[in-house]
C-alpha cells in the first residue's frame, strides 16, 4: 500500500478512490516537483480495472463519439475508455510523431515552448468528444488539446483526468476557457 493505510479502494461516498496508489516522487524530474507517478495505479490489476471503470461509470451514457487522448499517459487510459465506451480513439501527439497533415497548437512550458498535433481529418465536425490525459497541472497541455479538437470543428463535450493540482490553476483556467473538467482526485501545492 502506498502513500497511507488505507485497505481499500473506495473514499467515504463509496466512489473510486486512486489516491492512495499515486506514488509521489519528490525532486522528480527537477528539484522542487513532487511527480505523482501513476505506473503504481497501473501495475495493480484489480485497481487499473477500477480506474478504467471510474471513467467508464462517468461517460457512458453522455453520447461520447471519440476519445482524444494526450500523448503519453493519456494514451494508456484514453484507449481502454474509448474501447469500452464503443467510441473511436484519436491521439494527440507531440510534435512530429504524426505522419499525415496535421493541425498543430503551441503551448507555453516552464521554460519555452512545446508543440501538439492532431491528424488533420481525425475528428468530423459536430462529433463529441472527451479529451483525456493523466494529471491536470497549469492546464496547458489541455488547452492546446482541446483547441486542435474545436479547430477540427468537433465538441468539447469535457476534459478529465485522474489527478488535478487546483493549485497551479489549471482546471480553473480550462473552466475560464469554457470547458467542463472532471478529475478523479486532487492534490494540494504543486
Ligand atoms: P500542464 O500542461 O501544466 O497542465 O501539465 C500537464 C502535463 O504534464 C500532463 O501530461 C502530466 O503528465 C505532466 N505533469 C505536470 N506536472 C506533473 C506532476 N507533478 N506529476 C506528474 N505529471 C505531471
Amino acid at each position: 500500500m502506498l502513500n497511507n493505510s488505507v485497505q481499500n479502494t473506495e473514499n467515504q461516498a463509496g466512489l473510486f478512490d486512486p489516491k492512495a496508489y499515486i506514488r509521489t516522487v519528490p525532486d522528480w524530474p527537477k528539484p522542487g516537483v513532487q511527480f505523482r507517478d501513476i505506473t503504481t495505479l497501473l501495475s495493480d490489476a484489480r485497481v487499473f480495472r477500477q480506474l478504467i471503470d471510474a471513467f467508464v461509470h462517468r461517460y457512458f451514457d453522455y453520447k461520447i463519439d471519440a476519445v482524444v487522448g494526450i500523448d503519453a499517459r493519456g494514451f494508456i487510459l484514453g484507449a481502454p475508455l474509448a474501447y469500452q465506451l464503443n467510441t473511436a480513439f484519436v491521439p494527440v501527439r507531440k510534435q512530429g510523431k504524426l505522419p499525415f497533415d496535421t493541425l498543430e497548437e503551441a503551448y507555453e512550458l516552464e521554460y519555452g515552448q512545446a508543440v501538439l498535433q492532431i491528424h488533420a481529418d481525425a475528428l468530423k465536425p459536430g462529433q463529441r468528444v472527451l479529451v483525456i490525459d493523466d494529471l491536470i497541472a497549469t492546464g496547458g497541455t489541455l488547452v492546446a488539446a482541446c483547441s486542435l479538437v474545436q479547430r477540427l470543428g468537433a465538441e468539447v463535450v469535457e476534459c478529465t483526468a485522474i489527478v488535478d493540482l487546483p493549485d497551479l490553476g489549471g482546471s480553473q483556467t480550462l473552466r475560464r476557457a469554457g470547458y467542463t473538467v472532471r478529475a478523479l482526485c486532487e492534490f494540494e501545492g504543486d
